[in-house]
């Protein structure tokens, strides 16, 4: 089967947690790498070589699709997108402020389609490529104060699976990736102090939760299978999660 070339890997949401550990991994097996975030100097302390850094909002499908355009120039045509950037904001549907769903909505689906559009035409016509969708346990199964977050990962399954159906046929991988309970920035950004404190309980009744380079392990064995191969989902979350 024919292997996967070096080729340039676009990773979002790649100024901490996950990205971060996954621009690592990439840029350490020898890939070129386009890294997205809104904090560009969080990306530039990574200090990655051959590597381009954008400050961008992957809502905004005009940037977005330019810093694409401006790295394939550079580097040749996207091998990889990792659509990754994503916000989690707890709350009860009864009572939570419906600007953080617009919020969670527009970043962790619209910012998934931007990015799986802008790369999927130059993919499908080439033959070749792949689109690693970053869901999580909460798009399998729901969790209390998860509603609209899960509302999101649930549908980053559904238009994942979708995408790869119309896209087979050209030869273009997609891979769902759904981890658990992951220690980075995430929850942080959750407004309720409460919720907040009884995550932090049942992450800690667990006796832990992954680290992000386990993730990027995870992208990475799917993304190394040869191109006829693909890895569609994998659900990964530290042994002792319900
Ligand atoms: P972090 O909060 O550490 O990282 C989120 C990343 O997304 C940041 O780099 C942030 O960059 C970026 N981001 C957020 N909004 C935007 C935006 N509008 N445009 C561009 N980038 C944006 O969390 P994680 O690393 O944990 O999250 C990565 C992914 O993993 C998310 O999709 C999350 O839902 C998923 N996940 C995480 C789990 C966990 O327990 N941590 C479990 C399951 C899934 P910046 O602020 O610089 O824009």
């Amino acid at each position: 089967m024919e292997p996967i070339k070096k080729g340039l890997v676009v990773i979002t949401g790649a100024s901490s947690g996950i990205g971060a550990a996954t621009a690592k991994l990439f840029a350490s097996n020898g890939h070129p790498l386009l890294l997205l975030g809104r904090r560009v100097a969080k990306m530039e302390e990574l200090q990655l070589s051959e590597t381009m850094i954008k400050g961008v909002d992957v809502t905004d499908y005009t940037t977005f699709k330019a810093a694409v355009l401006e790295a394939e120039e550079k580097y040749g045509p996207t091998e990889a997108i990792i659509n990754n950037a994503g916000m989690m904001l707890l709350g009860d549907v009864a009572t939570q402020d419906p600007q953080e769903w617009k919020k969670m909505f527009d970043v962790n689906i619209l910012g998934v389609l931007n990015g799986m559009q802008i790369v999927l035409p130059q993919m499908r016509s080439r033959q070749g490529g792949t689109i690693i969708n970053i869901s999580s346990i909460a798009g399998r199964k729901t969790f209390g104060n998860h509603a609209a977050y899960c509302g999101t990962k649930f549908g980053v399954h559904a238009l994942t699976e979708n995408a790869r159906e119309e896209a087979a046929a050209d030869n273009v991988r997609m891979v769902t990736i759904a981890p658990g309970a992951v220690e980075t920035e995430l929850l942080s950004h959750t407004t309720s102090s409460e919720i907040k404190d009884g995550y932090e309980d049942w992450k800690n009744e667990m006796g832990g939760v992954l680290n992000p380079d386990d993730i990027a392990n995870a992208i990475w064995y799917a993304f190394n299978q040869p191109q006829g191969v693909n890895i569609r989902e994998i659900v990964i979350a530290a042994t002792k999660q319900q």
